[in-house]
């Protein structure tokens, strides 16, 4: 980019804010944005020259920091020799090939073949078209609702922010596709239950079955739910015992189990996959985001071996039509490709274990301040809730602006990241060292100190 006027500040805020939409688009959010030109390990550096640590990852992605020439050399030497290959009409692409046999080792050892996407949101529109196709060809046509879950989110097509559990997704937009419906999260720190009989955890699993008692279990098709609610929840770790009734209950009506991993997958929590840290596997899993740490972009789905027996014995004139023009582009695989291998020869999943342990004990500290509710996490992937009063756990009044002020004492410390609400969200990249760590917590410990008192 040159210097010249064109690139100044105010030249650049003003053409922004007259011609880019912005995800969630409102120009509340950008007259004084930041403007962000390099980045380099966990820092990202902006048009001032100031250097900032990632709190977030740039958006939950960006496994291996910034700046990888591993990956600037895997794009540029695959757009030399072959920029585009179309996988559909018979062709194919060995990049794709040798990328599938990799997530074939790390995805969950039932998870028997994959298709490719460009993002999340598309990821989920896949799954929810596969499981709907899936029960049409076993005789089941009817098998057609998603169950998903409040405080989700699954993205911003049609049929993702169907799924999508945050009522603002549909906003303006008409009503969600029909066939789709939300139960309570299961949320430990606001789960309420009148149940004496069982554990919270199986609680909120029990509204699943309730749903398809009510709907009739010949109608539903799938539960789609990310391991850990992240962007729409604010990082909201279930308890221990919720996933595995889950599962049960998904047996035993013959629902699929969708498992959005868009944000917990390849590392991020920990393990290479969310669902594993409670042994179980989903008939579906969907990936984006830390496939290629951001560098290109791609996203996709993995399927059981009963879901891809079905796509492979389909009549060739009643097949799975379902497809994109850049689905196994060979510039993302062999991206992936890099990214994974940097994330296995450089333990990055056990790092994200380990460093999140020790972000989430440093932060503990921070329990005993009267506005903090609660710290939480899994991994590298962290929550702090503030809430106005420790004992109602009621929320701040909105006007107070409090997760807005908050984000500011911590970018003026030298931390970005995102407050979802009173949710102060971290997910930095898996490749940051012990003592950046450690900064990140001081700073939040500052700024919530900064705003609400020591
Ligand atoms: N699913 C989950 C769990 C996500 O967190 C996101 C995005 O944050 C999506 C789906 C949508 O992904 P994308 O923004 O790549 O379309």
């Amino acid at each position: 980019m040159s210097n010249g006027p064109a690139n100044g500040r105010s030249a650049l805020v003003k053409d922004d804010l007259a011609y880019l939409i912005h995800p969630q688009h409102h120009p509340i959010e950008h007259q004084d944005p930041h403007i962000w030109i390099s980045g380099q390990g966990v820092k990202l550096t902006n048009l001032e020259g100031k250097s900032y640590t990632d709190g977030l990852s740039g958006m939950w992605n960006v496994y291996v920091g910034h700046g990888r020439q591993e990956l600037v050399d895997a794009a540029a030497q695959q757009m030399k020799t072959l920029a585009f290959a179309t996988a559909y009409a018979g062709s194919t692409n060995p990049l794709a090939i040798e990328l599938v046999r990799t997530l074939k080792r790390l995805v969950y050892p039932n998870i028997e073949a994959f298709y490719f996407t460009l993002g999340g949101s598309d990821a989920t529109d896949t799954s929810i078209r596969t499981a709907r196709f899936y029960w049409s060809e076993k005789g089941f046509p009817n098998k057609l609702k998603i169950i998903a879950r409040k405080l989700s989110y699954h993205g911003s097509t049609v049929g993702a922010a169907s799924a999508t559990g945050v009522d603002e997704f549909s906003n303006g937009f008409g009503p969600r596709l029909p066939g789709f419906l939300h139960i309570d999260s299961p949320n430990p720190y606001r789960f309420t239950t009148s149940r004496k009989d069982v554990s919270p955890g199986v609680a909120a699993a029990d509204l699943l079955e309730e749903a398809i008692l009510r709907e009739g279990p010949e109608t539903v098709a799938a539960f789609i739910a990310e391991p850990v609610q992240g962007g729409g929840g604010g990082v909201l770790v279930p308890p221990d015992d919720y996933f595995p009734r889950i599962k049960e209950i998904c047996e035993r009506y013959n629902v699929l189990l969708i498992s959005d991993e868009v944000i917990t997958g390849f590392g991020r929590t920990g393990r290479w996959f969310a669902l594993e840290h409670w042994g179980v596997k989903p008939d579906i899993v969907q990936f984006a985001k830390g496939i290629t740490s951001g560098y290109f972009p791609l996203g996709g789905i993995g399927v059981s071996g009963a879901i891809k027996d079905i796509l492979d014995k389909a009549n060739p004139s009643h097949r799975w039509m379902h497809g994109y023009t850049a689905s196994a582009h060979p510039v993302a695989c062999r991206v992936a490709l890099a990214n994974l291998r940097i994330i296995e020869q450089e333990g990055l999943v056990e790092r994200s274990a380990h460093l999140g342990k020790r972000l989430i004990d440093r932060l503990r500290s921070l329990e005993t301040h009267q506005n903090v509710g609660e710290v939480r996490g899994l991994g590298l992937l962290v929550g702090i809730e503030l809430v106005a009063n420790r004992q109602t756990k009621e929320n701040f009044v909105s006007t107070l602006e409090v997760g807005k002020r908050i984000r500011h004492e911590l970018f003026v410390r030298g931390l970005y990241t995102r407050v979802l609400g009173e949710v102060i969200c971290l997910a930095p990249p898996l490749v940051i060292n012990e003592e950046e760590v450690d900064q990140v917590a001081d700073i939040v410990k500052e700024s919530i100190q900064a705003v609400l008192g020591a």
